[in-house]
């Protein structure tokens, strides 16, 4: 096979992620590591593959994700294939298929990792995208979502988000949901053919789906519709409330949006989303719900009540303010070859010490102005002379000041500097 040669760019819809860049994810990524820990969810890691069923049951047949955006493919044996969209299905197959549902007390999973949906590219949207999420499987009590949800914020708060807003709902259960929808069924007979064109095919397979339309002509007619907090039945009217005392009583400002049911089949009762201002019209930074049915839709004989939620991370990083880049301590200017060789031990003690060091080889002049280029706060001269002596010339770039220092005074000038 014969390859031309033009350039070879990363796939359309997904990005390369550089440094320093990638120093704000890692900083988001260790807040929300941090908080899990507090909260005592440990970390899972599932397969990005599974096989293409898990998702169309698990996600729901009549959804966007599974109907027009999987990557899906066949297998090398015909097997069918599908990059993960999302991780709430293959996390509760790992229940499942682990008998996690045996361990001791509620099951507190967390993720964070990348998820393929291929969606029309546009701005802050990508085709692999990453997901920070957690489940809580095992508990059908409205504290654990409370809680969950108190977990979340905290995440955001620590990652350096302000200015969002948290929206909660209640999308009812088996026992009042498909009443809720027969009604809405109904109430969208008339009104449909004045509806976008997505609206008239969900008003007749997925009613749910119509609340969520974006399309502004369709708002006055949607907001005339059957509210679903009007027809919860007592159990889920129960529930709800009961998570409003708990969010009252944690101190967690919330709106209640009755339209909000997010875009997931498997949602039931509690469903929430944290939308925020800096992103116009695409703005939910995270959403999450319970999930109460999904376990034993995915063949788990064991009732497994659960509730999670995803942070799209990609968006979360955007909207945090960068972080300043891990600055470099020390730039080594060795002068000739057996200084090289010096330095390179000098610089694996130094770096065994936790300083970031970089070793520049050419002439001074030039080495002086890389390390100012590169951000090193200090570089280290190191000659013939210097390595005879023990002395070496260290100078601060901030302020050209230059002084002798021993070997062992490398170490803790460095550090005093850091703090
Ligand atoms: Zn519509
Ligand atoms: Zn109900």
């Amino acid at each position: 096979m014969v390859f031309p040669t033009t350039l070879i760019k990363a796939v359309k819809g997904t990005r390369d992620l550089l440094p320093p860049f990638t120093e704000n994810w890692n900083a988001v990524e260790r807040e929300a590591r941090a908080v899990f820990r507090a909260y005592n969810y440990g970390e899972i890691r599932t397969p990005i593959l599974e096989e293409t069923q898990l998702f169309a049951r698990g996600v729901g047949a009549d959804t966007d994700i599974v109907n027009k955006e999987m990557y899906t493919f066949d297998d090398r044996d015909g097997s069918s294939l599908t990059l993960r969209p999302e991780n709430t299905a293959s996390v509760i197959r790992a229940y499942i298929e682990h008998r996690l549902d045996q361990r001791p007390g509620v099951q507190k999973l967390y993720y964070i990792g990348p998820m393929f949906r291929r969606e029309r590219p546009q701005a802050g949207r990508y085709r692999q995208f990453y997901q920070i999420g957690a489940e809580a499987i095992g508990s059908e009590s409205p504290a654990v979502d409370a809680e969950v949800i108190e977990m979340v914020i905290e995440i955001l708060g620590r990652a350096g988000l302000t200015g969002f807003e948290l929206l909660i709902n209640s999308v009812g259960d088996h026992n009042c949901r498909p009443q809720y929808v027969e009604k809405l069924r109904t109430a969208l007979e008339p009104v449909a053919a004045s509806l976008c064109g997505d609206c008239q095919r969900r008003a007749v397979t997925n009613p749910l789906r119509v609340l969520d339309c974006k399309v502004e002509a369709d708002q006055p007619i949607i907001d005339k519709l059957p509210n679903i907090l009007d027809h919860l039945c007592d159990a889920c009217r129960t529930h709800f409330d009961a998570v409003k005392r708990h969010l009252d009583d944690r101190g967690l400002e919330y709106t209640v949006r009755p339209r909000m049911v997010r875009g997931l089949d498997y949602y039931m009762r509690t469903t929430f989303e944290v939308v925020h201002g800096g992103l116009g019209a695409q703005n939910s930074v995270l959403g999450g719900g319970r999930y109460d049915g999904l376990a034993e839709s995915l063949g788990s004989k064991v009732h497994s009540p659960g509730i999670g939620f995803s942070i799209g991370e990609d968006r979360l990083v955007m909207s945090v303010a960068a972080r300043e880049s891990s600055a470099l301590d020390l730039c080594i200017a060795p002068l000739g070859e057996p200084a090289l060789r010096h330095a390179a031990l000098l610089a694996r003690d130094l770096r065994r010490g936790g300083a970031s060091v970089e070793i520049a080889e050419g002439k001074l002049k030039r080495i002086l102005e890389l390390a100012n280029k590169l951000g090193a706060r200090f570089t280290l001269i190191v000659g013939d002379n210097e390595i005879n002596a023990g002395r070496y010339a260290l100078k601060e770039m901030a302020t050209g000041r230059q002084e002798e220092v021993t070997r062992d005074e490398i170490a803790p000038k460095l550090g005093a500097a850091r703090n």
